[in-house]
């Protein structure tokens, strides 16, 4: 009896001296939101102009999507993040002035548009805005006047050439990556670059886009100040920020951290990817990706996949293998956890900003119910486990000071 009594003991003082130390941390993790129903995100980066392949491979994996219910009877949607137009590199080389030329989505890939309208229409795919284009235009027309060895095969076969096939540098947009360390564009060409591109976006789906993801997670807050001036208020990231390349083309981070949640200088929302599904790299498949939506859901987070267009518009056997793995990533999701909810990135950003407010897509006018969030105690296991797995120090003294045993009993048996 006295040793349990002892060990109680222990454990409330070392407690009340953690609590103390921590505070700040644990407050700011408290006031967090935790989801009753747990919103899954398929957010697939690159859709824009590109072969006519690419609207039949769309079209199957948007077919695949439909099959996948949430509690609410709605379909997986996939939030496609738009690539509004390619370079008109025959035009570019054409023009005295070397001057930099686009074609738009709907000029240069009408069948892909085309694709997509109706995508919508039906509710399956949601368009967001990734960029105006996925390079840096001027930087790009520099390179196609000094027939710079990096873009000849764009320069040789212009109608086939696709912007994936650029050195990485060379696909960021709101940096020039044409020699390192990047530049970042001026604030007025932010400004003309944001301006075009939101206008060119709401011309093509009908409506603005509330979120955006920027190409290669490259931006600043400059950038962020334009998207707000012009209707964006959520920003997807993969959990932090870079600003730059360096001179041997490193990322330079000039925010380390974000979670999803916090807000930018300019009052815009953050979500956070935690779920990587992108096959075709080698790093990850199915089976990993679901032990990440596992951790997500534990901790009551969104489940945010993160799964790019070239995992299914490169080979046939690439193509099939990542849409087979994508189904039964679902299908596991679907089975083994409850109270899903399939949003995408702008309605699970507008739930963030505003309490209690109905799920609207505004791209085809359907409404769902609000997530429900947890509250009170309900938090508290979530909550646990989101410092369990972000704070290695803190778990290390859980462990030596016996902690770690009530808390995990706490965790087992609740949720
Ligand atoms: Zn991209």
């Amino acid at each position: 009896m006295m040793i349990y009594l002892f060990m109680c003991s222990a454990w409330l003082l070392t407690l009340a001296v953690v609590c103390a130390w921590k505070y700040p941390l644990f407050k700011r993790t408290w006031q967090e939101l935790y989801f009753a129903d747990t919103p899954v995100l398929i957010e697939s980066d690159d859709w824009g102009p590109g072969e006519e392949l690419h609207a039949q491979r769309l079209l199957e994996l948007l077919a695949c999507l439909e099959t996948h219910k949430d509690s609410v009877a709605r379909s997986a949607v996939l939030t496609a993040d738009i690539v509004l137009s390619v370079p008109d590199i025959e035009k570019i080389m054409a023009d005295p002035a070397k001057a930099y030329h686009r074609k738009v989505l709907n000029e240069g890939s009408p069948g892909i548009y085309q694709a997509m309208l109706r995508s919508i229409k039906q509710g399956v795919l949601v368009p967001q805005l990734h960029g105006l284009e996925h390079l840096n235009g001027q930087g790009f027309a520099k390179l196609c006047q000094q027939h710079d060895s990096r873009i000849m095969t764009a320069l040789a076969l212009p109608q086939q050439w696709d912007w994936e096939s650029l050195d990485s540098p060379l696909q960021g947009h709101y940096v020039d990556g044409s020699c390192l360390p990047t530049q970042a564009i001026s604030s007025e060409q932010a400004q003309t670059l944001i301006a075009l591109a939101t206008q060119t976006f709401t011309e093509l789906f009908g409506f603005a886009s509330f979120s955006t993801v920027a190409p290669c997670y490259l931006w600043n807050s400059t950038i962020e100040q334009h998207w707000k001036n012009h209707g964006i208020s959520v920003i997807q990231t993969a959990g932090y920020r870079c600003d730059a390349r360096d001179k041997h083309g490193a990322y330079h981070q000039d925010r380390y951290l974000l979670r999803a949640g916090d807000l930018s200088e300019s009052a815009q929302v953050y979500l956070v990817r935690n779920v990587m599904y992108e096959p075709v790299d080698g790093n990850n498949n199915a089976k990993t990706a679901y032990q990440e939506a596992l951790r997500a859901y534990a901790q009551a987070l969104p489940i945010s996949i993160s799964t790019h267009r070239y995992n299914y518009t490169r080979s046939e056997d690439e193509f099939v293998s990542s849409l087979q793995g994508l189904d039964q990533l679902l299908t596991a999701i679907g089975s083994s956890l409850s109270r899903l909810r399939f949003v995408s990135s702008p309605e699970l950003g507008q739930q963030y900003l505003m309490d209690d407010t109905d799920i609207v897509n505004n791209f085809n006018g359907r409404q769902w119910m609000p997530l429900k969030r947890l509250s009170g105690l309900k938090k508290l296991a979530p909550f646990l486990r989101r410092l369990y797995y972000r704070h290695p120090k803190l778990v290390l003294l859980a462990y030596i000071s016996g902690l770690i045993l009530p808390v995990s009993l706490l965790c087992r048996y609740s949720r």
